[in-house]
């Protein structure tokens, strides 16, 4: 469980995140809502150690990451798939793959995980010789999602992966999301503008404004709020 409390931090001296706090029980999809530049990525990368908070919590299975380094932080099974893929382009996929298992566990059991991405993405299995860069926009997710898998998470962070893709290839990457979580345990923070697809998967979610969490709830609340309806579903 990931419990994070009262977190602030900023690039600089400039402040993005005011005073966050949200629970992540196991195995619950939670989304992190928000407009463009709302502060979503910089509050996930404040978790996963990226930026390191100003003040606040970040405790995870009872232990305190907050302050720690990204590759200790890491260490504890939170694996974020980062915004805009970042895959290494010219490297094949199985490379790519490859490239998700950092520790002697998930070196270890790198063949079994494979298998394991590959039963999720069946596509991948017929494109690992290839050059990522080559592949489609949905395949390409797939990688970022699958080399995350590789790294064992308890808990995974898949941030706007819905970003350029078609509504269908979405569907098929949440549901691989919903998925992980329901059936394998994993805990999975789900950051997407696209609100409505994020509810439809989520059991949660927060609602980022500003640099703040201004809602908070059950998908079916938040999906009835006049707020949210308002300012996001254009209902
Ligand atoms: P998006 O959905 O567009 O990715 P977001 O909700 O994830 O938006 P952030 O990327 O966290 O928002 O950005 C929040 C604010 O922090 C923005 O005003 C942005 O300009 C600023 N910001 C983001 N990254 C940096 C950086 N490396 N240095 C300085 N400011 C940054």
């Amino acid at each position: 469980m990931l419990e994070v409390k009262g977190i602030c931090s900023g690039y600089g001296h400039v402040q993005i995140i005011w005073d966050a706090s949200f629970v992540v029980n196991d195995g619950e999809v939670v989304a992190i809502l928000g407009s463009n530049g709302a502060g979503k990525t910089t509050l996930v990368r404040t978790i996963t150690g990226m930026i390191r908070p100003w003040s606040g919590s970040v405790v995870f299975n009872g232990d305190e990451l907050a302050g720690k380094n990204s590759r200790n932080i890491l260490d504890h099974g939170i694996v974020q798939v980062p915004e805009g893929r970042q895959l290494f382009t010219e490297m094949s996929v199985y490379e790519n793959l490859e490239m998700g298992a950092y520790s002697k566990e998930t070196k270890a059991k790198l063949g079994e995980s494979l298998e394991f991405v590959y039963k999720w993405f069946p596509k991948l299995r017929e494109r690992k010789n290839q050059a990522a860069g080559t592949l489609s926009g949905g395949e390409q997710q797939m990688v970022a999602v699958g080399r995350a898998l590789i790294g064992l998470p308890r808990l995974l962070i898949l941030d706007e992966p819905s970003l350029g893709l078609a509504p269908n290839i979405v569907d098929d990457i949440l549901s691989v999301a919903h998925s992980m979580a329901k059936e394998q345990g994993i805990s999975v923070i789900l950051v997407e503008q696209d609100i409505t697809k994020a509810l439809r998967v989520a059991d949660r979610g927060y609602v980022v404004e500003n640099g703040k969490i201004t809602l908070e709830g059950t998908s079916e609340e938040l999906e009835s709020n006049e707020h949210v309806k308002k300012a996001y579903l254009g209902i």
